[in-house]
């Protein structure tokens, strides 16, 4: 049989997985680690050395020379540091070894990592610490092991211990309901998260001719081919052989790390497709997510292939997102965001949905800097992606339930009876009864929310982090107000609140089209939050409202808040500089010469004509020669107001105002010396350039 026939076999086969552990580990020590998985509960040092033990043999039966802590540190990708197993022991032999130590502590130094200021006041060594709830893998022939990265002393330096702290908090606060309002076997609930991920695939010779996607990820310069995405003849096309053998060998890598790849097609942009998994616990969805990123990358470079995963590669098509789809789920298996079938599950779903609505009012500012980047800056209210302005899409016929609560009426269900939705009786309705609106940033699909402004470089932990805690935290003020409610009033103590906080909460309520001018206006009218660039949304961040919700809820002590408000500001200023530069080299150094180049070949042509005293075409030649060296003139100065900008830009000290500069002034220079380069593109012939222009890029297959 062939290797895609045994999938079943294939799939997790690099994993330390459930079954793994179950064949691997003694019954005792299994079951001390399926308590520690679940429960969140302190692990022993003796279990820690047996798991060790088997870690280290299965991995070893793997081909595995090494293991690695691997977390993930502030700059956005994953971090790792490879140790062997090899111990010497005497004579010039060595074992293989690996002890319960090495495996829930490693303690690699902190200092390149970007700390926002918690460096300086703090020793430079950090530590990882094994995360158990998500599942060692093997990789090219190390054993990898997921792990939290805090500093010497407890501060969090990554994006996992924020997102643990935060699934801790919303489990807490959502169990404390649930056992109120009746539930009273659940002991615990998990948020689930299922990423959508968009990406390019181009061919590496023109990658690797192009400076800017090289350093930036993007291009910054190149005019519109004649053809870009206007036809709509990319989406959920056919899949050209080229990229089905990609996106096949891609699948198999990842169903070896047990990551479950479920849906693949082609996106709305030519060279642009999506790949989205089966959806799981967050932590383990995050964890799988940056995976993913990194295999595609790996699996392009084989098939000679590029993959991109910057937001914007290409202006004048549409860039890429990651679709957040979110959901809440009781250790008992019950979806808490499936509306159900009968009158009790209602009660459950309407209360939870409320919370979102309030959580989701109250903190669209923490969600709109939870995606902020400067590569997303370009999707979001660009037609393309979601508006900056967060609001909820609900579908009409959850709105009706909404207003019907809201206004003590009957709620009608289309085409049916009437019913009194007075305390209890919310009519069944079916997951494709909320319609697809794509413009909507926040989307009620059935059964879970989908939060679709994440860029798809992101990781997709700082979305979760702000959903759980701000969930977690309307769910707290929820039970403060039932928990002294007696049991046999709670039904109408839950109407009550529902109807309460529904009725403050639903400006945030937004059915309509949110690409529209009209919406930005209504919206400021409903007093929405309109955080248009990553500088004006970030500040947001230490609110001194956001600085409560943190620290009432332990995800981000105010050291570690402020750390990550300079992380983020740093981050945007550095990638905008970087970007100007390229810039600056591209035009200087590439694009100007070809310009001056084609000029001169245009007047040695018309001399040519002249002295012959043939005129044939020297009116068109001299028209653009005088368009290209006005052009060259003016591109001369525009590149030196940017490099002189640019120059301030660096020179200045707040970080804020520094990211605005960037923003306001560096990104404009950058426009324009674009705008004036690209139309200048188009006198080129083919060949005159030292790089690939779009539509050389964009139409490969
Ligand atoms: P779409 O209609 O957007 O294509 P799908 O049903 O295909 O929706 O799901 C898209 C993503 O949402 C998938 O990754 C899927 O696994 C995930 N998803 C489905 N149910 C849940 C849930 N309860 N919680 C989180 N993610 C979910
Ligand atoms: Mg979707």
């Amino acid at each position: 049989m062939s290797k895609e026939q045994r999938i079943p076999e294939l799939y997790g086969s690099l994993v330390f997985n459930d079954k793994v552990m179950r064949d691997k580990l003694p019954k005792d020590i299994y079951k001390a680690l399926r308590k520690t998985i679940e429960n969140n509960t302190h692990l022993e040092l003796d279990v820690a050395n047996s798991v060790a033990v088997a870690m280290k043999e299965w991995a070893v039966e793997n081909g595995a020379t090494h293991y690695t802590h691997w977390f993930q540190p502030m700059t956005g990708f994953t971090a790792e540091k490879h140790d062997s197993f090899i111990t010497p022991v005497g004579n010039g032999e060595v074992i293989m070894d690996f002890s319960g130590k090495e495996l829930v502590k490693g303690e690699p130094d902190a200092s390149s990592f970007p700390s926002g200021g918690l460096r300086a006041t703090f020793e430079a060594r950090g530590y990882t610490a094994w995360d158990p709830t998500s599942p060692a893998f093997i990789k090219d022939g190390t054993l990898y092991i997921p792990t939290a990265f805090c500093s010497y002393t407890g501060e969090a330096l990554d994006k996992k211990t924020p997102l643990l702290r935060s699934m801790d908090a919303l489990s807490k606060e959502a169990t404390r309901v649930l056992n109120k309002i009746g539930q009273t076997d659940v002991t615990g609930v998990s948020t689930t998260v299922g990423p959508e991920q968009e990406y390019f695939l181009i061919e590496k010779e023109a990658y690797k001719q192009r400076k800017d996607l090289i350093f930036t990820g993007r291009t910054l310069l190149g005019a519109m081919p004649p053809k870009g995405q206007e036809m709509e003849d990319h989406y959920f096309g056919a899949i050209k052989p080229r990229v089905a053998a990609y996106m096949h060998d891609l699948d198999l890598e990842l169903w070896k790390l047990g990551i479950p790849a479920k849906t693949k097609h082609n996106e709305v942009a030519p060279c642009q497709h999506e790949l989205a998994p089966v959806f799981d616990t967050t932590n383990i969805a995050v964890d799988h997510n940056q995976l993913t990123m990194e295999i595609m990358k790996k699996v392009a470079e084989k098939h000679d292939l590029v993959c991109l995963l910057h937001e914007k590669p290409f202006a004048g098509i549409n860039g890429s997102g990651k679709h957040n789809n979110w959901s809440m789920i009781t250790n008992t298996g019950v979806n808490l965001l499936d509306p159900g079938k009968t009158p009790a599950d209602n009660t459950q779903f309407l209360i939870f949905l409320a919370a979102i609505i309030e959580a989701v009012d109250e903190y669209a500012d923490l969600m709109r800097v939870s995606v902020a980047s400067p590569g997303n800056d370009h999707r979001l209210g660009a037609n393309e992606a979601p508006p900056a302005i967060i609001s909820i899409f609900l579908g009409e016929e959850l709105e009706k339930v909404v207003e019907s609560i809201k206004n003590d009426t009957f709620f009608e269900k289309s085409g049916t009876t009437k019913m009194n939705i007075g305390t209890t009786v919310l009519p069944h309705f079916t997951k494709d009864n909320t319609d697809r609106n794509r413009t909507s940033p926040f989307a009620f699909t059935g059964n879970k929310f989908e939060f679709r402004s994440l860029g798809s470089s992101l990781s997709v932990s700082g979305p979760n982090v702000i959903l759980n805690t701000a969930v977690a935290e309307v769910l707290s003020r929820f039970y403060e107000k039932l928990k002294d409610v007696p049991d046999d009033g709670i039904e109408s103590a839950v109407h009550e609140l529902v109807k309460e906080s529904i009725t403050a909460h639903e400006r945030v309520i937004f059915n309509g089209n949110g690409y529209t001018d009209e919406w930005v206006k209504e919206a400021e009218k409903r007093g929405l939050y309109n955080l248009r660039s990553t500088p004006d949304a970030l500040p947001a961040f230490i609110a001194e409202k956001n600085k409560a919700l943190f620290e009432k809820h332990h995800i981000f002590t105010e050291s570690e808040l402020e750390s990550r408000y300079e992380i983020l500001l740093e981050n945007y200023s550095k990638t905008i500089h970087i970007e100007s530069l390229t810039l600056k080299d591209m035009v200087l150094t590439e694009f100007m010469p070809a310009v001056g180049e084609y000029a001169d070949q245009l007047t040695a042509s018309v001399t040519a004509k002249t002295s012959l005293d043939s005129h044939l075409g020297c009116k068109a030649d001299m028209k653009m020669i005088r368009i290209l060296s006005d052009g060259y003139d003016k591109l001369f100065d525009l590149v030196g107001k940017l490099s002189e900008d640019t120059d301030k830009a660096e020179s200045m000290e707040d970080s804020l105002a520094q990211a605005k500069f960037y923003h306001d002034e560096i990104l404009k220079d950058m426009e324009q010396v674009r705008s004036l380069a690209d139309s200048l593109e188009v006198y080129l012939p083919d060949g005159v350039l030292p790089y690939p222009k779009y539509e050389d890029i964009l139409f490969y297959v």
